[in-house]
């Protein structure tokens, strides 16, 4: 038996890279999984490998910039799963570009799902998190939530958001929560798609490929996961050996 053996856990953004991989690593240890994203064939797919691997999972399509949807993943997992032990708020997008562009849509777009997604994955499990006396959020900052960089203003500032009201949360929740910050470097995924400006992409493209696999983040969530109750992994960052900052 794992240290994870029947821990109900739901993660935002399992459609891909990291929230996918987490979902197949934490089923394949033995937890039930509930997974939300907005692409339900994704998820689907997703579902039918976890099975397949004789896996507990639900999934759910969400849009995290919507508070009831992150309520009813919560329901879902109360519902199949008798509770809810880990939340992963990790669903996020980087279209990186230069202030100077004024692309306020894609600024609006990541501080929506980046921090409100957050946000509202604490308003719909922290009341159960209370009322089981239990609970870990585990929520998806980045190596750009600890530095600033030309292009990365709006990005980094949501990331640095989601270290702020972690660390808030922390100092709120008492003995019985804990709260985890996972602050990725370089991961293979596809979050480099969502930047609209072609040479930067590119330029983003050649930098990733340092990219470590989305199962080494998946691994720092399990490590977090297992610890004792009385034991709160605080942060973990995880960088590529060949990223220098
Ligand atoms: P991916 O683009 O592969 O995954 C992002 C996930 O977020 C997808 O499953 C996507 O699903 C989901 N998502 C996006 N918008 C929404 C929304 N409105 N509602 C619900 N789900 C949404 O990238 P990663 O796996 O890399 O990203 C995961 C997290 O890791 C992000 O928070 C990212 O900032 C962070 N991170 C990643 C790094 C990397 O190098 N890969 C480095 C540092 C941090 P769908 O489109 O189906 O909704």
């Amino acid at each position: 038996m794992s240290d994870l053996d029947g821990k109900v856990v739901a993660i935002t953004g399992a459609s891909s890279g990291i929230g996918e991989a987490a979902a197949k690593l934490l089923a394949a240890s033995g937890a039930k999984v509930v997974l939300g994203a907005r692409r339900a064939d994704r998820l689907e797919a997703v579902a039918a490998d976890i099975r397949k691997a004789k896996g507990e999972v639900e999934v759910q399509a969400i849009d995290v910039t919507r508070r009831e949807d992150l309520e009813r993943l919560v329901s879902l997992a109360q519902e199949r799963f008798g509770r809810l032990d880990v939340l992963i708020s990790n669903a996020g997008l980087m279209p990186l570009s230069p202030l100077d562009d004024l692309k306020v849509e894609e600024w609006d777009r990541m501080i929506d799902v980046n921090i409100k997604g957050v946000l509202y994955g604490i308003a719909a499990a922290l009341p159960v998190f209370r009322k089981q006396q239990s609970g870990h959020f585990i929520n998806v900052s980045s190596v750009a939530g600890h530095r600033v960089g030309p292009n990365t203003a709006v990005y980094s500032a949501t990331k640095f958001a989601v270290r702020a009201l972690s660390e808030g949360l922390r100092q709120e929740a008492g003995d019985k929560i804990r709260v985890t910050i996972i602050s990725p470097g370089a991961v293979e995924s596809e979050l480099a798609e969502t930047i609209s400006d072609p040479a930067l992409k590119k330029r983003m493209d050649d930098y990733r490929k340092i990219a470590i696999p989305a199962e080494a983040i998946a691994r720092a969530m399990a490590f977090a996961i297992g610890q004792p109750a009385n034991v709160d992994i605080n942060e973990i960052l995880v960088r590529p050996t060949s990223q220098p900052t």
